[in-house]
């Protein structure tokens, strides 16, 4: 394997963060868009990818490509050492117990979809009910609300408070003997919102309620161990984390995968077939039918080790500094207005101008070579409770700098 793959020369020496130096492993930062240097601030919607990421995908096609587990050649043993290792590293990176607790997805949607779909369609009946929160994205929305329709389980919702925290007294109210799931976001990717995922997990525990955390705005911003928070299952994204797209990961206590039925069916996740019956693997890959993200798991593997190498610490020192500049110095500008005030933040900031219509902003932006997200970022409930339709959103990563916010803000100060 090339070298940076598993040793980015990002890692910050001796604790001292330096954003611009690990600039340097992103090379499409080096990019111009409309004659402007790029400013990347929309990382809440995608990451962009370090050089080491890049080399381990093309490394993968130049030496390792083959189908997985099936055939008994050394191209087939490397392509699967690579995937397994990756399942490896996507456990340990989240503190999970084992390689079993991870199923490969294409991301947080379709885990979520996946627990909904195998889990929510065996355990949840008429009479029953899941809470999600008011500020969940729409994948922990649409597919719960689909499978509501057809099996007339109940949805309650955990309200938000005008600052965008989650009440969590009305929380704990919602939660009783009916109360089968709480599925919430572990950061709101409208308002930046940090819930306290730990207290709503331990209240929906002591009711008999399984909790489904969202990690996709949270595991690039902040540690997440699952020993720690403990989540029935945890769902994320590697494009959100300096991976490839297409990828992703759902973390289930193991006896839960195990007990629940598979969702599609295929190759790769069964013991035996005939036309009359089918023997399934156990979990996972009972749940990865047909062929993987094979070189994409292992661009996720680099991803998640380049994060560790930086240190979860500091990438959260770091954003949470530049986080706190740009609230400050989004404050200071006559007619912006801050959507949202959490008790904690992390990764965003949501904000709209007077007199300027939010598209109009983020086009304002993109002239300069600022890319923002400028709409209602598939979390149309929370900012609705908000009194919006949509929000100008920067949103922050490991390369991002004071000098990215001061090119936002002197657009806006024209503005
Ligand atoms: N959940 C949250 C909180 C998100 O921000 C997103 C994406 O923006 C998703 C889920 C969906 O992620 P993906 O599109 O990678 O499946």
């Amino acid at each position: 394997l090339p070298a940076a793959a598993s040793n980015p020369d990002a890692a910050p020496a001796g604790g001292f963060y330096d954003a611009k130096r690990i600039r340097e492993d992103f090379p499409i930062l080096r990019e111009r868009v409309g004659g402007k240097p790029l400013v990347w601030l929309d990382n809440g919607a995608t990451t962009q990818k370090p050089k080491a990421v890049i080399d381990r995908i093309a490394w993968f096609y130049a030496h390792e490509n083959s189908n997985i587990h099936r055939a008994a050649h050394e191209l087939a043993a490397r392509a699967t050492d690579a995937y397994e290792d990756a399942r490896a590293t996507v456990a340990r990176f989240l503190g999970a117990p084992s390689p079993d607790t991870i199923v490969f997805t294409r991301g947080t949607t379709e885990a979520i979809n996946l627990v909904a779909q195998t889990w929510g369609r065996q355990n949840l009946r008429r009479g029953d009910a899941i809470i999600l929160s008011r500020l969940e994205h729409h994948a922990n929305i649409v597919p719960w609300v689909r499978l509501a329709e057809e099996l007339g389980f109940s949805i309650r919702v955990a309200p938000v408070d005008d600052r965008g925290d989650i009440i969590v007294e009305d929380y704990a109210r919602l939660l009783d003997g009916d109360v089968k799931l709480v599925a919430f976001t572990q950061v709101s990717n409208a308002l930046g919102t940090v819930t306290p995922a730990k207290i709503m997990t331990e209240l929906a525990h002591a009711a008999g309620a399984l909790v489904l955390l969202d990690g996709a705005q949270s595991v690039s911003h902040m540690p997440v161990d699952v020993k720690a928070l403990n989540p029935d299952f945890l769902a994320l994204s590697g494009h959100k984390i300096y991976g490839p797209t297409g990828i992703g990961a759902l973390y289930g206590r193991k006896e839960l995968l195990d007990a629940m039925p598979p969702w599609q069916g295929g190759g790769n996740m069964i013991e035996d077939v005939t036309f009359e019956h089918i023997r399934y693997h156990g979990a996972p890959m009972r749940f990865e039918a047909g062929t993987g993200n094979i070189a994409d798991a292992a661009g996720l593997a680099t991803a998640l080790d380049y994060v560790l190498a930086l240190g979860r610490e500091a990438i959260c020192a770091h954003e949470h500094m530049l986080i706190a500049y740009a609230e400050h110095q989004l404050r200071a500008q006559p007619g912006v207005r801050i959507i949202g005030e959490p008790a904690q933040r992390a990764g965003v900031i949501s904000f709209v101008v007077d007199g300027h219509d939010v598209p109009h902003v983020g086009r304002a932006l993109s002239r300069e070579g600022i890319a923002v997200r400028a709409g209602h970022h598939c979390a149309q409930p929370i900012l609705r409770r908000m009194g919006v339709e949509a929000t100008v959103r920067p949103s922050f990563g490991v390369y991002n700098t004071i000098e990215d916010v001061d090119a936002l803000v002197r657009v806006l100060k024209a503005l």
